[in-house]
């Protein structure tokens, strides 16, 4: 083990909680470390277009706007390494990360590592992964061409995934739970008046049908308790997110119910000098622009707690 030098930033994550914390923090002369994670620029790089980000009035790449955060941390001094958090010691100072074979050391940390897909859980399921089942319609879309997809979820990311996919599936299926959709107006607009989408509502998937790849799935409609099998080439999971935070069990205060990080006055851990930002503690605004917008407070929480 090979131990570094004590920083005075830390910022574990790189979407955009942890790219505005940089940048913020970067600028405040802290010259924070961001530690990437697995999945460098975070959620924004799994989706196309992201509409409602303001200042691009005709939209922005989720791709390309992670690469400009990142461009705009790094040109005021953000080191970014590509690397993701194994374990980590809060208990004294000062607070350590462990990536690999190195000990990160720093007297303050933000914490933005986000959170992923959700998926059913149901046998098979790690099997499918990739062979029929998805996580992300941006990524794997284009190898269903011409062919019959379905996407499972009510909300903004169901009807957005739906929408994209007609651009390459000759027919979509939205499977729903409920009949009605947390998703926002404009966004069910779309959807409803999209020809290649076809509504499955009060519905819920019960068994992955196939063994080498997904041929289908069996599907319950549960207001009717009726069972039907759909035939399908692909099934993509939109039906929300996980914070990913286990490796803070133990040494942040999670909230019981999906273990979000525990925060006061929107980025204050139980910790002292440590900091949360993102995905990883939001679990009610959830949008690009709040990430982004709690990872700039984090960071001068951060700034004033070093300066006392
Ligand atoms: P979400 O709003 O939490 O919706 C998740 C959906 O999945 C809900 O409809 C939920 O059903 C369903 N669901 C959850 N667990 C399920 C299960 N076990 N089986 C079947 N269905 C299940 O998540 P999201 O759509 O990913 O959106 C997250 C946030 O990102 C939201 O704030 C959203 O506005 C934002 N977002 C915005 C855009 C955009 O503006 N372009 C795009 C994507 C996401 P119930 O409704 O019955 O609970």
């Amino acid at each position: 083990m090979s131990t570094d030098n004590i920083r005075e930033l830390i910022i574990i994550g790189s979407g955009p909680a942890g790219y505005t914390a940089a940048i913020y923090a970067a600028r405040a002369g802290l010259a924070p470390l961001v530690l990437a994670g697995p999945q460098p620029g975070g959620q924004p790089t799994t989706t196309t277009v992201i509409e409602n980000f303001p200042g691009f009035p005709e939209g922005v790449a989720g791709p390309q706007l992670m690469q400009n955060m990142q461009k705009q941390a790094e040109r005021f001094g953000a080191e970014i390494k590509f690397a993701a958090a194994d374990k980590v010691d809060f208990t004294e100072e000062p607070k350590k990360i462990f990536v690999g074979n190195e000990i990160y050391q720093a007297r303050t940390v933000i914490v933005a590592t986000g959170s992923r897909y959700r998926t059913l859980n149901l046998p098979k399921e790690k099997e499918l992964l990739a062979r029929g089942l998805h996580i992300c319609a941006t990524c794997d879309g284009f190898f269903y061409r011409g062919k019959t997809v379905a996407v499972i979820g009510g909300g903004d990311s169901a009807m957005e995934e739906s929408n994209f996919l007609t651009k390459f599936a000759d027919k979509v299926y939205l499977i729903h739970r409920r009949d009605e959709f947390r998703a926002s107006e404009i966004m069910k607009q779309r959807t409803f008046a999209n020809k290649k989408i076809e509504l499955i509502l009060n519905s819920e998937v019960t068994e992955y049908l196939g063994e080498a790849r997904l041929t289908g799935v069996k599907i319950k409609n549960i207001v009717t308790n009726v069972i039907s099998e759909l035939p399908l080439d692909g099934l993509f999971f939109a039906i929300g997110h996980i914070p990913n935070t286990e490796i803070f069990k133990g040494q942040l205060t999670l909230n019981e119910k999906e273990g979000h990080i525990a925060v006061t006055e929107n980025v204050y851990t139980n910790i002292e000098g440590v900091f949360a930002a993102g995905e990883c503690a939001d679990f009610i605004y959830r949008q690009t622009i709040t990430s982004a917008g709690f990872g700039g407070m984090a960071a001068m929480a951060a700034r004033k707690w070093l300066e006392k």
